[in-house]
């Protein structure tokens, strides 16, 4: 499973009663992409939570796709600003403190560490390929790319 599918909206519960209507714990489950994120619902939200959901929309859901939301530049992005806090230097858990400040979104810490860990797998890989096609320039770019995921 993507990270993406472990990532969930804060409050769940209290933001159903808000909108009057349900919709999935998971923050890219399709059903809430439309309900919370681009739903009509938005004026019967909370100010605070209201922000969030607007900068989340614009934050990752903002493409031209003809199948947006869910043509899957939103869980691209997310899984790239997930890769900017880790190079920043957070650890999974500030990570999901981050998350729930700027989106009001959680994740379980221990998943956060699992996805990192793979995403440097994948790069070793990458980078182990780039070496054997004698691709010095990948295989250099990779390996700086993955040291700043340590
Ligand atoms: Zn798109």
């Amino acid at each position: 499973m993507a990270i993406t599918d472990k990532i969930y909206v804060k409050n769940h519960q209290q933001l159903a009663s808000q909108l009057e209507t349900s919709f999935p714990k998971g923050a890219f489950k399709g059903a809430t992409l439309d309900i919370l994120f681009q739903g009509e619902g938005l004026a019967k939200l909370d100010e605070a939570t209201r922000e969030r959901v607007l900068d989340f929309a614009e934050d990752f859901l903002d493409c031209d796709c003809e199948a947006n939301p869910h043509c899957g530049c939103a869980e691209r992005k997310f899984i790239s600003y997930l890769l900017e806090l880790r190079e920043q230097g957070m650890g999974p858990d500030a990570i999901v403190d981050v998350m729930s400040d700027d989106y009001m979104l959680y994740a379980y810490p221990g998943d956060v560490l699992s996805f990192l860990d793979n995403s440097v797998r994948t790069l070793e890989a990458v980078e182990t390929l780039a070496d054997v096609d004698g691709r010095d320039d990948v295989a250099e770019d990779v390996q700086q790319k993955r040291q700043r995921l340590l």
